[in-house]
């Protein structure tokens, strides 16, 4: 009897206990509008949105060096593609190259300094790719002093400050940060030159670039409610879905998903504990004292429940601390969300002790909530602001620990609802625009939240539970188009004001 079948029929045989069925059931429903005696609003709930994501594991979960997917990550990703196309050269254009230069220009040129951009880019002009860069490397990039060489097709370049021109900060470019590198002969005359754009997320393309085509997902949905009728109506999991649309999409094999899933989830790990060893002032424009380690060591003395919950903050503080001192981070959905996950991901495996499988699986679940929140709305705090990014971050995590544990579908849907929801309205505020105020903290709340969002998702009764999924991310999108653009990571509202002296 096939998976299908087999539920056809257990629907049958449990017909007579319809009553607790329908109890553990969600169903994309809102209030009617004769609920209320008086209209409060004009406007309603259109239904979910249609559609066919194309969004890949790889996508969503980058790996590199903190503490900005678009300032660090993005920058490393296209110097390192720039020497691939230098290398590709023929001999005697390499001949009578001089030198590599690279100009950034808008708000890569205006806070590339403080976010360290021109560490990155020298890592990848050195060949350094984002996901297994050499963090005693990237700390000796940062001496600006320092001269290093490389070779390329035989000859040898020196790279340095020298190498990068922070040129104009107003431009004509159409995307923010664009970024122009050169290959300039002996008489200055450029031998290669390509406009880079970094758009977020550590995406990147270029001028004149053809998109390799993708796969078509075998599983099309456009949101939560598609994804639960797609899931019951094939017989499928919410794993196997995204594995096998991944599989089509990017054209993988089961094996290179799961590399790339095992090592989302090291370098999750690898943070915090590297995140808790660690101790001192973090690089900055101001004096901020890493915390992580010092709130671990207190959570051994804590009383009851205390100490578990300065152990997940601190999970976070740790992976958040390390982001901001350039060390690996994995995009969840940002870098400057890159703690909260982590967080959860750590009290899973040495808390619940949960098998490698079963993490795999939550990873997997998130990755849904990711693509469902990436798509339908924004993760980028410029866009929608901080719920985007932490909101998305705690939601994310709350599916992850709830799918991982064994919670139905339903349940890992209100799991994720619940930690959305309540992230709503939140305004990205980076203090001077640097991912340290208030983005450290904010991931041991998202961490938090996520947790509670767990409990509360696997205790209720999912058919008692009104919001769903797709309706809460329509708000997070409708709530980050009425913030004002100083809400929304320009770092000149809210905190990035009141603490600021004049
Ligand atoms: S405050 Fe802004 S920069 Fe900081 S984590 Fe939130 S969205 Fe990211």
């Amino acid at each position: 009897m096939d998976r299908r079948n087999f539920l056809r029929l257990a629907g049958i045989c449990s017909a007579g206990a319809g009553v607790l069925m329908k109890a553990d059931r969600l169903s994309a429903r809102g209030i009617p509008s004769s609920a209320f005696s008086v209209k409060a609003t004009e406007r309603c709930y259109p239904g979910p949105p249609r559609g066919s994501f194309q969004t890949s594991l790889t996508d969503l979960f980058k790996i590199g060096p903190g503490p900005s997917s678009s300032h660090t990550i993005a920058p490393l990703r296209i110097s390192n593609h720039f020497r691939r196309s230098v290398e590709e050269l023929p001999k005697d254009a390499i001949e009578r190259a001089r030198c590599i230069e690279v100009r950034l220009f808008g708000s890569l040129s205006a806070t590339g300094k403080g976010h360290r951009t021109d560490r990155a880019i020298l890592a990848g002009l050195l060949g350094q790719k984002s996901e297994t860069c050499d963090s005693r490397l990237m700390d000796e990039l940062a001496d600006e002093s320092r001269k290093f060489t490389t070779a390329i097709n035989g000859r040898t370049f020196e790279l340095g400050r020298e190498t990068i021109v922070w040129d104009k900060i107003e431009h004509d470019y159409p995307f923010a940060n664009t970024m122009v590198a050169r290959l300039l002969a002996k008489d200055g005359t450029p031998l290669l030159e390509r406009e880079y754009y970094s758009p977020g997320g550590g995406f990147f393309q270029w001028k004149g670039e053809v998109q390799p085509a993708r796969g078509k997902p075998v599983h099309p949905y456009g949101s939560m409610t598609e994804f639960r009728k797609l899931a019951e109506e094939r017989g499928k999991s919410l794993h196997e879905i995204i594995l096998e649309n991944e599989k089509a999409i990017m054209n993988v094999s089961d094996a290179e998903i799961t590399a790339h899933l095992d090592l989302v989830l090291k370098t999750m790990e690898d943070g915090v504990t590297q995140g808790l060893a660690e101790e001192g002032l973090l690089p900055g424009p101001f004096e901020f004292h890493r915390k992580a380690k010092r709130i671990y060591e207190r959570s051994r003395n804590a009383r009851g429940e205390d100490g578990f919950l300065q152990q997940i903050s601190s999970y976070a503080l740790a992976v958040s601390e390390g982001n901001a001192a350039g060390r690996l981070a994995v995009t969840a959905p940002t870098l400057g969300s890159a703690g909260t996950m982590p967080a959860v991901v750590y009290v899973m495996k040495n808390h619940l002790k949960l098998s490698q499988d079963a993490m795999r699986k939550g990873l997997l679940a998130a990755a849904l909530v990711g693509f469902l929140c990436k798509n339908n709305a924004a993760v980028a705090g410029a866009e929608v602001g901080c719920q985007g990014e932490i909101g998305v971050a705690s939601s994310m995590a709350a599916a992850m620990i709830a799918y991982a544990t064994g919670a139905s579908l339903e349940a890992t849907e209100v799991a994720a609802t619940i930690a959305l929801e309540h992230h709503l309205g939140m305004s990205c505020d980076p203090v001077g625009g640097f991912v340290l105020i208030p983005c450290i903290e904010r991931n041991a709340f998202g961490a938090l939240k996520a947790y509670n969002a767990y409990l509360m998702a696997t205790s209720e009764l999912t058919s008692q539970h009104w919001e769903d999924l797709d309706r809460v991310v329509m708000a997070m999108l409708e709530t980050g188009k009425a913030l004002p653009q100083a809400y929304r990571e320009m770092g000149t509202g809210g905190l990035g004001v009141t603490m600021v002296d004049c």
